[in-house]
């Protein structure tokens, strides 16, 4: 195999990674396999379109990072987020979509075809649909990126086997934040859960499951001040009490940081509009200020980000896509 081939077979699954690039041009180009992507390929795939979705890691996205998933329609016991996402990459995959393991680190959409820019060449493509998605969000903290892999996570299933028996912090009082703290319950000693608020912004379902949890203790109106190691490691947390300007320290050898995402639009560059907060700025259709260019999923300005709308967004878009290219 050659090198390039390689390097890509290494950065996706080795599942129907793909390495067509270059010379042809795509109907529709799709960057990131989350669910908006992958839905968004499914659509474009079974509508007789030639798609690529281009994907730096492995298909899933966020979602392929979630244990379990309760408000996904259709599965009456919930879902694990990795099957969910591999079974829609299957799906996707059997109406011919092709799956690139690279990642987008450029774009040029002011001429037609666009082009896609990665480490091994470029692609052009008469549609595009972005679906990027978002990262989680930085406490930024002195020794925040220092101590990550040696104490600070930003997924409770992928790290928190780590902690088993050992007391740790949840920070955050987002959906995100509710449920790494209940997964976590389960495995490690004691579970601080930190808010800046004496209210948790998470769904109410899981308010009265958190208060029944005998190793969970709230920790209100409290903000991360600084983090403690010993040895290189984590060893705990300064909390400021926000109301008292107390400072309380608290011993944890795991901090999960639950404090939102982040959509990750870098590689844009100002090839699209942006709002404030570095969503990418679309309709209700997916649809940009560039013609033949969507945004789907998390990584759009919308209401509600949640598996199913992201989908949604994946199948309009493609839909839209197709029409454009019709014309
Ligand atoms: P989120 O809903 O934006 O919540 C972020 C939390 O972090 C908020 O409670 C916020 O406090 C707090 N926060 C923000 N910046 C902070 C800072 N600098 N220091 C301390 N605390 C800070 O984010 P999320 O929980 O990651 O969820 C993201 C999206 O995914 C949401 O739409 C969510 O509903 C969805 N999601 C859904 C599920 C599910 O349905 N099962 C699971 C996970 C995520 P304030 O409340 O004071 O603003």
């Amino acid at each position: 195999m050659e090198e390039n081939a390689q390097a890509r077979q290494a950065t996706g699954t080795g599942e129907g990674v793909d390495s067509q690039q270059g010379g042809d041009v795509l109907d529709m180009a799709v960057i990131g396999a989350g669910p908006a992507g992958l839905t968004a390929g499914l659509y474009a795939a079974r509508a007789g379109l030639d798609v690529a979705v281009f994907e730096r890691i492995t298909p899933g996205g966020q979602l392929g990072q979630t244990e379990h998933m309760e408000n996904y329609p259709g599965f009456p016991e919930g879902t694990n987020g990795y099957e969910l996402a591999f079974a829609m990459k299957q799906q996707a995959d059997r109406f011919g979509m092709r799956t690139v393991g690279e990642e987008v680190t450029a774009v040029d959409f002011t001429q037609d075809p666009k082009l896609l820019f990665t480490a091994f060449g470029e692609q052009r493509a008469r549609s595009v649909v972005i679906a990027t998605g978002a990262r989680p969000r930085r406490l930024g903290l002195e020794l925040e990126e220092e101590l990550q892999g040696r104490g600070v996570s930003y997924c409770a299933t992928c790290d928190g086997n780590f902690f088993r028996g050992q007391d740790v912090m949840v920070v955050g009082g987002g959906n995100t934040a509710a449920g790494d703290a209940i997964y976590l319950s389960r495995i490690c000693r004691k579970v601080y859960l930190v808010h800046r608020r004496d209210k948790l912004r998470a769904t109410a379902v899981y308010h009265k499951r958190l208060e029944d949890l005998p190793n969970l203790e709230f920790v209100w109106d409290a903000t991360p001040r600084k983090l403690v190691a010993e040895d290189g490691a984590l060893a705990g947390v300064r909390v400021e009490m926000l109301k008292t300007g107390e400072l309380r320290d608290i011993p944890c050898a795991g901090l999960f940081v639950a404090v939102g995402t982040q959509p990750n639009t870098e590689f844009l560059d100002g090839a699209l509009e942006l709002d404030e907060t570095g969503y990418i700025v679309a309709g209700e259709s997916g649809e940009t200020a560039v013609p033949g260019v969507y945004a789907a999923g998390d990584v759009r300005t919308k209401g509600l980000r949640q598996v199913v709308t992201a989908v949604a967004d994946g199948a309009v878009c493609a839909e839209e896509a197709a029409e454009f290219l019709a014309i």
